[in-house]
């Protein structure tokens, strides 16, 4: 029989053969990705490969992560909706804001979005959160992986327009968006300057690791508003 831990809420590690990432499927019997499904005792979990989620390398690298069951949560860069998922599965009873540009990633997106009513799929540039600020309510937690140049500028936009005061950020820097030819360990140092100082509202860095060994010259960052 396989055996369940509980990392944090909503998120657990499921042994079986060996240690997997794992949420509650709330739509029990579908995959989103070709993730393995495991029911233990009555409840069905999906595997959730860090290697595909930035969130869920954050989770391995041991961010605590500000979720709970009615979260409501704005997801910048949603693609097809992979972590999208995951999150949807961790605030069962709350709401996830996914934003995505991209036109075929968003037909994807819609598709998840008719099965899981907690996702609300916006197709709007997260570079812009007045155009979609009469579709999002204050949230707990902003979760960015967009891959911009300016992804801390983008960060503190969204955060003027719906982070609650005692809110969170968790984002994803890619340094390669941001520079090619420069060091990603100063592109980080200088990243993290920028979410503390440069733009208003201010952030407090509580938390920033690499992400290795799941995606190479990413950063993690865990913040909260100053
Ligand atoms: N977070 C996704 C996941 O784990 O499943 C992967 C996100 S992928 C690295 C980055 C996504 O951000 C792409 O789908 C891209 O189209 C989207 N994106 C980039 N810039 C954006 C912007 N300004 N507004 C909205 N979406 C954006």
């Amino acid at each position: 029989m396989p055996e369940v831990k509980k990392i944090s809420d909503g998120i657990f590690e499921v042994i079986k053969d060996k240690r997997q990432l794992a949420t509650k499927n709330l739509d029990p019997g579908k995959t989103v990705y070709g993730e393995k499904l495991i029911t233990v005792e009555g409840v069905e979990y999906r595997t959730w490969d860090p290697r595909r989620s930035k969130l869920g390398a954050m989770v391995l690298k041991k961010f605590d992560i500000p979720l709970k069951e009615d979260s409501k949560v704005l997801y910048l860069g949603a693609a097809s909706g992979t972590t999208v998922s995951h999150v949807s599965d961790i605030v069962s009873e709350g709401a996830v804001y996914a934003v995505e540009f991209a036109p075929r990633s968003m037909r994807d997106l819609i598709g998840l979005a008719s099965r899981r009513k907690n996702i609300h799929p916006i197709m709007a540039d997260a570079g812009k959160p007045d155009s979609y600020s009469h579709l999002v309510e204050p949230v707990d937690l902003i979760f960015q992986d967009v891959a911009q140049p300016n992804q801390a500028e983008i960060a503190a936009r969204n955060a003027v327009c719906f982070l609650k005061k005692d809110g969170y950020l968790l984002l994803s820097i890619k340094a390669r968006s941001i520079d090619t030819a420069a060091k990603p360990k100063e592109i980080f140092k200088a990243e993290v300057k920028k979410l503390e100082q440069a733009f208003e509202p201010r952030f407090e860095v509580l938390n920033a690791k690499d992400l290795m060994p799941y995606h190479e010259d990413h950063l993690g960052v865990l913040a909260k508003l100053r």
